[in-house]
């Protein structure tokens, strides 16, 4: 059947793949580069230094062709032997795919639960480090922004009980949709392992993933048993040295990297956290002028990439998100596993601003109307007003 086509502009506001700038786009519109070429070696050193300020490391940061579910997976891979418990924490629908992979490959996890309307249970993890005389944890997994709710979880806690404990295990952290749109501090933090992805904060298109690693997570992957080989870390920091790579990277992928990570550090990683702040709190601000809940029920663990609205019972998010799309050619994320149905998500992370943000607001708040749930009017106004009082 042929697509009718929409005037105007698609509005892509899920929370990921986000919208990639014109300045991206252009960076990967070129011939495809000899990866093994004299001057592919200089791109790839170029973009591998640059991507440790974006995660505050000092130490490597690898780079793989695949999703960010390829990039869980050498986490795991490179660090653990099967068997081996990890403590996870059920915040929500990435943080149990996260675990499934994990007994998948042979590890024990041990969750700890939440609601699904906040972060980490960092008490939780605390006591099961401390129940665990025998240091049979071997790592600790936390995702950093959980994409499914908008809760944030806060990795200094989680360190820092870590440390009170005197827990010996590595800590590994999701930062697929928070990396370059929250404050994250690989080094900071005393994070061993972070995963992160290309198509959210990152502004490019689906298809690249990392793993920023710590001198300890280095030394366990001398000893760890799990079999990988696509995934392991060694051959990589071997060609890495030079800005090569062990097989074809993403080559045009990463002339795009290339072009994102300077456009992020021209505007500043202060300025980037302070712009998705302002967005985030504008949204909410706009979800309760509208008589509507956000899925975050603790304001320390608000999302600053994106914003999970619940619905008054006995309507359904994914009719009101089919309405919005047929009426105003806008993508909100859907809810995921529990929350299916029960939360629409707005994506306010990337390259954004401050036009995109009432835009999809006012759309939202059309589609309330013509869907029929219950909701006073007056949401965008209130995300208006906030924005110009707040430049
Ligand atoms: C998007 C996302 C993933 C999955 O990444 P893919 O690129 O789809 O493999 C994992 N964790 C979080 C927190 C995410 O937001």
């Amino acid at each position: 059947m042929a697509k009718m086509n929409r005037a105007g502009r698609h509005f892509l506001q899920i929370p990921g793949p986000t919208n990639v700038p014109d300045r991206v786009l252009r960076a990967i519109d070129r011939p495809t580069m000899d990866h093994r070429g004299p001057d592919f070696g200089e791109l790839g050193a170029e973009v591998l230094a640059n991507l440790q300020r974006i995660f505050q490391i000092v130490g490597p940061v690898v780079i793989y062709p695949a999703s960010g579910t390829g990039a869980w997976e050498a986490a795991l891979t490179n660090t653990l032997s099967p068997g081996d418990q990890v403590l996870m924490c059920r915040t929500g629908w990435f943080a149990t795919l996260w675990k499934d992979m994990a007994e998948r490959l042979g590890l024990a996890p041990v969750f700890v639960d939440t609601d699904w309307r906040r972060g980490a249970d960092v008490d939780g993890l605390r006591a099961a480090l401390e129940a665990d005389t025998q240091h049979k944890i071997k790592a600790v997994c936390v995702v950093h922004n959980e994409t499914s709710t908008g809760c944030v979880s806060r990795v200094d806690d989680v360190r820092a009980a870590m440390d009170a404990t005197k827990h010996p295990a590595l800590l590994m952290v999701d930062t697929i949709s928070s990396l370059a749109s929250m404050d994250y501090r690989h080094d900071e933090w005393g994070v061993d392992v972070t995963v992160a992805g290309s198509q959210k904060g990152l502004m490019l298109p689906p298809g690249l993933s990392f793993n920023a690693i710590s001198a300890k997570a280095l030394k366990a992957a001398d000893t760890a048993r799990l079999p990988r080989s696509y995934w392991d870390w060694r051959p990589m920091l071997e060609a890495n040295k030079t800005g090569y790579f062990p097989y074809t990277p993403g080559t045009n992928l990463l002339y795009g990297l290339n072009e994102a990570v300077k456009m992020l550090l021209e505007e500043g990683l202060e300025n980037v956290f302070a712009r998705h702040d302002r967005h985030a709190e504008a949204t909410r601000r706009a979800v309760r002028a509208w008589g509507l809940e956000v899925q975050c029920a603790d304001p320390r663990h608000y999302s600053s990439s994106l914003t999970a609205v619940r619905l008054p019972d006995g309507h359904s998010a994914d009719g009101l998100r089919a309405e919005i799309l047929e009426k105003y050619n806008m993508s909100l994320g859907n809810g995921l596993g529990i929350l299916k149905d029960r939360v629409f998500r707005i994506g306010h992370l990337g390259d954004f601003g401050d036009l995109q943000l009432i835009g999809t607001l006012g759309g939202i708040e059309m589609g309330l109307r013509v869907a029929g749930v219950p909701h006073k009017s007056g949401g965008t106004q209130a995300a208006i007003d906030y924005l110009a009082g707040n430049t």
